[in-house]
């Protein structure tokens, strides 16, 4: 039939979409908050990295205001060229170098990946040159793999405590990439654990930064507040590494 053949075909094209695929994750965020009993939907942070500028214009003109990207200076630049644009939260996601920590600190409003003392006192000469504290989470390493970033469940307060001696850094939380040789739920259950100890001893400290294209639902089940999803909204990336 003519109506059921139009309905079939605008519906491939609106997920076909960058409006369409927002539109459907926004929904799953809903339905899974929901799920989960939960009464507050977590932020999302549309993770932009390695798309041009021009793509973070057409998602803040779908309503979106937090945007994630991994790699210095790319991030820079779109930040600079971007300028203009209302309301913006920019989220430092990538492993940070400490030799360009202080530049990542000038633009930058919240940085998920603090996984070492040695980038906390990298950041800190920067202090005197930002208004605001920049938000910070304590990335967790989830594998055994030193090379991944984040620290070991073992150091999370040791370094959690020097973020929160920082002058320049504001203490949120923790932030994890789930292993891909492990489930979701079981990788997010061990972030769980290690936020409540966090919180323990830094009552503020309560922000949970999980959850990915792939692995979202279970985050959100395992109290995410922050998700960095890409893939899902943007599509594939152009030089995807
Ligand atoms: C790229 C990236 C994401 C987003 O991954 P997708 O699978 O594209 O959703 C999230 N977090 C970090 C740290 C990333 O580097």
């Amino acid at each position: 039939m003519g109506t059921t053949h139009h309905d079939e075909a605008s519906g491939r094209s609106e997920v076909d979409s960058l409006s369409g695929r927002l539109a459907r994750i926004r929904n799953d965020i809903r339905e899974a908050t929901r799920a989960a009993g939960r009464m507050n939907e977590p932020e999302l942070i549309v993770v932009t990295k390695f798309h041009p500028a021009s793509l973070i214009r057409d998602l803040h003109e779908l309503g979106e205001r937090n945007f994630g990207e991994s790699r210095h200076p790319e991030a820079r630049d779109k930040v600079a060229e971007l300028e203009a644009l209302d309301g913006v939260t920019w989220h430092f996601i990538g492993q940070i170098q400490s030799k360009k920590a202080r530049q990542i600190a000038r633009y930058v409003d919240v940085i998920h990946s603090i996984d070492r003392i040695a980038l906390v006192d990298a950041l800190a000469p920067l202090a005197d040159e930002r208004e605001n504290p920049i938000g910070a989470f304590a990335q967790l390493n989830l594998t055994s793999d030193d090379g991944r970033g984040g620290t070991s469940e073992d150091e999370l307060l040791q370094l959690a405590e020097a973020i929160n001696e920082s002058p320049i850094l504001t203490l949120r939380g923790v932030m994890a990439i789930a292993p891909l040789d492990e489930s979701p739920e079981r990788a997010f259950d061990r972030v769980a654990r290690a936020s409540e100890r966090l919180e323990t001893r830094f009552p503020g400290a309560s922000e949970r930064s999980m959850g990915m294209s792939g692995d979202f639902q279970a985050a959100i089940e395992r109290g995410a507040t922050h998700l960095r999803i890409g893939t899902a909204i943007t599509g594939k990336r152009p030089l995807a590494t």
